[in-house]
């Protein structure tokens, strides 16, 4: 166990104040129409990501508790909505991606190649701004490929 040396002199005090701050501004964020545009493109992106892969974990095959498994994290806009980014994955495969990336990234590279996963970070580390009319254009564009999809 590390030993922290006690100092008198210098003390660190939480700040709540920012935190509460931030957990309202979280909760405003969170019923903004922007927030409702990315939970919508959320939702119908792993709708289209699923069924183009024929509603199977693309690791084990299985079909149940199905999710869109991102191959680089979510939290970069510009490959949150790539579909090469996106494939679908068991709950369990999706979960176990953020601890032990390699098995996902593994078959990732077998199946599109090494220059696929260079080409798809490139795009993971570039940043990109969508507008919310560019959000809605997506949302209707993979409604309408689900609906053709259905058909
Ligand atoms: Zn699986």
């Amino acid at each position: 166990m590390p030993y922290y040396r006690p100092n008198s002199t210098f003390k660190v005090k939480p700040n709540y104040h920012g935190l509460r701050r931030s957990r309202a501004r979280m909760k405003a964020h969170s019923n903004s129409e922007r927030a409702k545009l990315i939970r919508e493109l959320d939702r119908v992106f792993s709708l289209f990501i699923r069924e183009r892969d024929g509603q199977r974990c693309v690791q084990c095959q299985s079909s149940e508790e199905l999710t869109c498994g991102h191959i680089y994290s979510r939290r970069n806009h510009s490959t949150r909505w790539d579909e090469e980014n996106c494939h679908a994955q068991c709950w369990n495969h999706n979960a176990s991606h953020s601890i032990n990336p390699h098995p996902y990234v593994n078959w990732f590279v077998e199946k599109f190649g090494y220059e696929a996963l260079e080409k798809l970070h490139q795009r993971f580390l570039s940043i990109v701004r969508f507008s919310n009319e560019d959000l809605r254009e997506m949302i209707s564009g993979y409604r309408l490929r689900l609906r053709k999809k259905a058909a």
